[in-house]
């Protein structure tokens, strides 16, 4: 499925500036506002790819990704990895294990060329890349605040000398010979159900019916070379331990000059010292001094986006939890937070001086 192509959309390069985009949206809006008799359905394309381009942190996970992942929602069971998917960054099809790898309908044009008897129907399907699929450990920190992570893949990628054609650069192209330009073969094949022509695609060159005069050097004509690739992986707000994004397009070049495949990145996220997360809030237990709870008092808390003064009511027991709001985890959708628990625990001194002591007797005398 083409994904749209907001700058194209608003007609601007990739790298203008905010500027240039809200000039150029400016312009567009007015030309196909509706109220004025324009195309409606482009008008909204545009406000659309505004929406997106005008936004930094949107358009960052839109060059990333080519899509904009607002809602965190369409989730799907993935089969081989436990908690599913929630981010698919793609193009918003759920994933789905039982066809992710194995495109049944190319298969099965392969074996009968979805031709039965007469007729030789052209078929030149290109067949998408392998999928890959990696894990990727990320910090407490990193799962609740989000973040970008630098991600070296080795993998099939286009020939970067041919970018993928085979050929030579500037070799013009000669029609196939095995093929005679067709792009598929056939042969008759007898069956106890009579005998049928068996179309498949051409070998040779992969159904385009045509092949370079001469080879590229560097890839021998496979189009594709083995390499390591620099991928920016942005980890959105408030992941969980096991989720799994997608990034389309992103997997194994195609063999045959069909779609790269997609790079799936189950995130593993290590557990912290002193927080820990359920749901979307955080938890975390603070020692307090004997003084300090029975006194109360304001008292500075590391979080994990910086430290903030809590107050200690007077008289606070063991046991007792603060809630401190909007300083859990980001919610999966990137807006509003959970918040924070912080578990009292008291200090009683494990080897009391003397000057303690004295003072326990005297509350003891008191009936405390
Ligand atoms: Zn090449
Ligand atoms: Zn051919």
């Amino acid at each position: 499925m083409p994904k749209k192509d907001y700058y194209s959309l608003l007609g601007v390069a990739q790298n203008s500036t905010k500027e240039e985009i809200k000039k150029k949206y400016r312009e567009l809006a007015h030309k196909y506002h509706p109220d004025k008799g324009g195309d409606e359905a482009r008008f909204k394309e545009i406000n659309e790819a505004y929406q997106v381009l005008s936004d930094d942190q949107k358009r960052a996970q839109y060059d990333q990704f080519g899509q904009v992942f607002s809602d965190g929602g369409g989730s799907a069971s993935g089969g081989e990895w436990p908690g599913g998917f929630r981010f698919d960054f793609g193009d918003g099809r759920p994933f789905d294990f039982a066809q992710g790898d194995f495109d049944f309908s190319n298969i099965f044009e392969d074996f009968f060329g979805g031709n039965f008897g007469g007729g030789t129907r052209a078929r030149t399907r290109e067949r998408k890349g392998r999928d890959l699929r990696i894990d990727l450990d990320i910090s407490f920190e990193e799962s609740v605040l989000g973040g970008k992570r630098g991600v070296e893949i080795e993998k099939l990628s286009r020939c970067s000398r041919c970018s993928g054609s085979g050929g030579e650069p500037g070799a013009k192209l000669k029609n196939c010979p095995t093929c005679q330009g067709k792009g598929n073969v056939q042969k008759n094949q007898r069956t106890f159900l009579g005998s049928f022509t068996q179309v498949t695609i051409c070998p040779e060159c992969a159904g385009s019916g045509k092949k370079p005069e001469i080879v590229c050097i560097h890839c021998k004509g496979r189009g594709v070379e083995q390499k390591i690739e620099q991928l920016e992986v942005f980890i959105p707000k408030g992941i969980r331990d096991g989720e799994v994004l997608k990034i389309t397009g992103k997997g194994e070049a195609s063999l045959t000059g069909g779609t790269p495949g997609d790079l799936y990145i189950r995130l593993r996220v290590a557990p912290h010292k002193i927080f820990r997360r359920q749901g979307d809030d955080l938890i975390m237990q603070l020692p307090l001094r004997l003084s300090q709870a029975i006194l109360g008092g304001a008292i500075s808390v590391d979080t994990l986006d910086g430290s903030i003064q809590l107050k200690i009511p007077e008289g606070t027991q063991a046991g007792d939890i603060l809630k401190v709001r909007g300083k859990g985890s980001y919610l999966a959708s990137g807006y509003g937070r959970g918040d924070l628990f912080i578990e009292i625990k008291v200090e009683i001194p494990k080897k009391p001086v003397k000057q303690i002591k004295e003072i326990a007797e005297k509350l003891k005398e008191e009936g405390f």
